[in-house]
């Protein structure tokens, strides 16, 4: 087999472990004195992980300070908002907790603390950025894997543009992935979460630009999820189970960094962009009308994502995706979500404005009137 060329560069320090959450303190540390805890409105809280961090940080003789407002799907106004608060307030470390909303934002506040002006001429390459706070990262969801890579996907409040910032500034200092911390999912979270997951590592897997260094990680990501993901679903006390969900969706997160994502992505991102849907759900309603009009173009990538699913060959991954998804109550469409007919033609061409690189990297180039196509089965 000849190797393409590729370039790997990726400086994540991953801290990974049952019970690793008390030295969240220790690390933020190392960085600054003064602490914006970003996190959203209600999960951190009632799960008690806010508390017991101000005391892990308090512990360390850190000052800290919250910024409790992000949303799913999360604005760049936000961002900007939170930027503004550590600006004023001096802050030196951002320390994000929660899913990948969560994260997003973090990252995003700690880049436009030191980088003025809207983020999205940053995201769209109209200004360069100067660096960002050091940003400490601790996933309670395990899905995006934003812990492990320089994406934070926003929303842009007046267009509905939904892009990543991509910035190796915006790599965590320190990523704490503590499995015991996701286990106050709820079940439908995890669904949805662990979907998005599998598909960050096939993605990557089918994407034109994966290296072999990301190859391994992705199929290995597939791996773990095909084999612990219902498990856990089904059973909260499997630690195995949660553990290497929690590093597969982690390692999904690296993947991406290198080989992007491909059209499931691609064709989601105006969906959840426009109607603020839950962006696991919208993939689970547009990857199996994706994949089953893909794998001619790539049958024997395909063949490999359903034998690592546990299948046999490329004809059997659509059945597999789809049990799993029936297994995991998250059939769905784009409609039963809240995304209206109308919302098509919109959609289509914001896919080509906010996605065309992912759209590029899929086995299959689709066409615009085949993007439509799928946008309408998907409904
Ligand atoms: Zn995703």
């Amino acid at each position: 087999m000849e190797l393409k060329a590729f370039e790997y560069e990726l400086p994540v320090h991953l801290i990974f472990g049952a019970g690793k959450a008390e030295c969240i303190g220790k690390e933020v540390k190392k960085y600054g004195k003064k602490v914006l805890i970003v996190t959203g409105r209600g999960s951190t809280k009632r799960s008690g992980l806010l508390d017991r961090v101000e005391k892990l940080l308090e512990a360390e003789g850190l000052e800290h300070l919250l910024f409790d407002e992000v949303e799913p799907n999360p604005l760049a106004s936000t961002a900007e908002k939170g930027a503004q608060i550590a600006r004023e307030n001096g802050c030196e470390v951002v320390l994000g907790l929660g899913g990948g909303s969560i994260m997003d934002c973090s990252k995003s506040i700690a880049f436009a603390a030191v980088n003025e002006g809207k983020i999205f001429d940053y995201i769209y390459g109209k200004k360069t950025g100067k660096g960002a706070l050091p940003l400490i990262l601790v996933p309670t969801t395990c899905g995006t894997g934003s812990e492990g890579n320089c994406f934070a996907v926003l929303t842009d409040d007046e267009t509905k543009d939904k892009k990543s910032l991509r910035d190796y500034s915006v790599i965590a200092k320190a990523s704490v992935i503590d499995p015991e911390l996701m286990m106050t999912m709820p079940k439908k979270v995890l669904a949805s979460v662990g979907f998005d997951a599998l598909c960050h590592c096939m993605e990557a897997y089918l994407s034109k630009a994966c290296a072999p260094v990301t190859e391994l990680f992705a199929k290995e990501g597939i791996r773990l999820i095909g084999e612990n993901l219902v498990k856990a679903y089904e059973n909260y006390e499997d630690k195995d189970a949660w553990g290497a969900i929690s590093l597969a969706s982690t390692y999904g997160g690296m993947v991406i960094n290198q080989a992007g994502v491909a059209a499931s992505h691609g064709l989601e991102h105006p969906a959840s962009g426009l109607r603020n849907i839950t962006h696991g759900r919208g993939l689970a309603a547009l990857t199996p009308v994706i994949y089953k009009k893909s794998i001619p173009a790539a049958p024997e990538r395909f063949a490999e994502i359903a034998r690592l699913l546990g299948g046999k060959d490329e004809n059997e991954l659509v059945d597999i995706l789809e049990q799993l998804l029936e297994t995991l109550e998250l059939k769905t469409s784009l409609g039963n979500e809240g995304v209206k007919m109308e919302d098509v033609d919109w959609m289509t061409e914001n896919a080509f404005k906010v996605s065309l690189a992912s759209i590029n990297n899929h086995p299959r180039v689709f066409t615009k009137e085949e993007v439509r196509e799928i946008y309408i089965e998907a409904m």
